[in-house]
């Protein structure tokens, strides 16, 4: 297994819901052959929809491997994040490229933890699609005042989050 193999078996954020919401499919993909392969395709609502797999991705396995790998996405054939490229490209070594994951995975697991701490425990939803529900929780006035002390946690480390991902992760084509 080569460096950058281990660096994102050591991630699998880009997969796991914690940078992207969703993995589109492009237009000529199939999204039958990704049913078949036991993967949920939903479609979104516009008016010319597009198919794409909702993150969490149940294609990710605990060890951060993807169990469709030679079938995945073009999406998830072409993705690299920051972090991965400049590890690739010599800018960054490997080790300060660990050290960036490990600093992303614990922001993601304190949203992790906060989410729960306002009531929200839908782990079969991206981080960011988790905390717009929180969101509207609070905008309704659905949470008591335990879960809405969190909330203002969630917000903190949610914003964190974005901010780091947008400076070590994401590319000027995903942000
Ligand atoms: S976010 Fe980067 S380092 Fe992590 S799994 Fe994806 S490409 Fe690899
Ligand atoms: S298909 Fe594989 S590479 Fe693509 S998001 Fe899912 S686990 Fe990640």
């Amino acid at each position: 297994m080569n460096s950058g193999e281990q660096l994102c078996l050591a991630c699998g954020m880009c997969c796991d819901g914690s940078l992207f919401d969703n993995v589109r499919l492009q237009p000529e993909e199939s999204a039958e052959d990704l049913k078949r392969l036991g993967m949920p395709v939903k479609l979104s609502r516009a008016k010319l929809p597009v198919a794409f797999l909702r993150q969490p991705c149940r294609a990710l396995g605990e060890d951060c491997a993807c169990a469709i790998y030679s079938q995945r996405p073009a999406q998830c054939r072409s993705f690299e994040c920051g972090v991965f490229k400049e590890a690739q490209s010599g800018a960054i070594s490997y080790e300060e490229a660990h050290r960036l994951v490990k600093q992303g995975r614990r922001k993601a697991d304190k949203v992790r933890k906060l989410l729960v701490a306002t009531g929200e425990t839908d782990e079969a939803l991206s981080l960011g699609a988790r905390f717009r529900r929180v969101q509207r929780w609070v905008q309704r006035g659905e949470v008591d005042a335990e879960a809405g002390a969190s909330f203002a946690a969630l917000g903190l480390a949610m914003h964190k989050l974005d901010l780091f991902a947008h400076e070590k992760f994401y590319t000027e084509e995903d942000a």
